[in-house]
């Protein structure tokens, strides 16, 4: 299936490894023009340098933090008109809300909420002005689904999902869609520090952890970043227009609910 994105501009945030790699590697593989960002920069370079001899596509490392205005300004002055923009960073770290101040509760905020609202104001009028515009926040199933642990993720990332759900239905007249992309488990360096944090907790073997996780998933496994690449894709592909406001989840099946 041609997507219709050939030649389309995309930034990709957080994307030296993990979710935001595989996006950036399907969106090139589709013939987009890529912008990839993370804060270090030897392994964007890497990345980069991965993703173009795979696909042959134009791919540019902008090195930064994307939940500064200085990293956010760096991936815009390098592509200042995108056609997709992929929302992405770090998630906030798990713990007890008792123990959460209020610059904990900033922090997650800026980076897994406004962090993407302000990419979305950067660039929403002059994908409008285009006719064409394709925006996916990577968030979590955590917000189906919160996990206790995880509240400074849980709120920040139901944020900005409950933005997009109204301004998502104001800018698909003109072509230009958001939604959210929601990862249950895949396995990236993310899921596996999890492993590592319940292996020092409990002592029991990393590998026997994450056997018994990928086994208790309806899947019996974890998902991977290309499958996830795959889907962002689809909804960033020109015949996705008329999806817009959604919450994709792609988590095996774990969710229980009918809808
Ligand atoms: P990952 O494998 O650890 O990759 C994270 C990527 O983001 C790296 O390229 C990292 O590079 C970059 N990054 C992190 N903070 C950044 C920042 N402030 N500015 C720019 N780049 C930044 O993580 P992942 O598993 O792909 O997770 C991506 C997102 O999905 C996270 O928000 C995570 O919480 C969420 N999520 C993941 C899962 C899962 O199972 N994997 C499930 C639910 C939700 P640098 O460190 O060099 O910046």
């Amino acid at each position: 299936m041609d997507l219709g994105i050939t030649g389309r501009r995309a930034i990709v945030c957080a994307a030296s490894k993990g979710l935001g790699r595989g996006c950036a590697q399907a969106l090139a593989a589709e013939g987009v023009e890529v912008w990839i960002t993370a804060r270090t920069a030897s392994t964007l370079e890497e990345t980069a340098a991965a993703i173009r001899s795979d696909t042959g596509a134009r791919v540019t490392a902008v090195p930064g933090d994307i939940t500064t205005p200085e990293g956010r300004a760096a991936v815009l002055a390098a592509c200042p008109d995108p056609d997709i923009l992929v929302n992405n960073a770090g998630g906030p770290p798990p713990g007890d809300f008792r123990e959460w101040t209020l610059d904990d509760w900033n922090a997650a905020l800026n980076a897994n909420m406004l962090t993407a609202i302000e990419l979305i104001r950067a660039t929403v009028d002059g994908m409008m002005e285009r006719e064409f515009g394709r925006v996916v926040n990577i968030t979590s199933a955590a917000v189906k689904s919160p996990i206790d642990i995880l509240g400074l993720s849980n709120g920040a990332r139901a944020g900005l999902t409950g933005f997009v759900a109204g301004v998502a239905r104001k800018t698909v007249r003109r072509n230009v869609t958001i939604n959210g992309l929601l990862p249950g488990p895949f396995e990236t360096d993310r899921l596996n520090s999890t492993f590592v944090a319940r292996s020092n907790a409990t002592g029991r073997p990393v590998e026997e952890l994450k056997a018994e996780g990928a086994a208790a998933n309806p899947a019996g496994r974890f998902g991977t970043a290309e499958e996830f690449g795959h889907a962002c894709a689809f909804l960033c592909s020109a015949h996705a227009g008329f999806i817009t406001g959604q919450n994709l989840l792609m988590d095996g099946g774990s969710f229980p609910g009918t809808l």
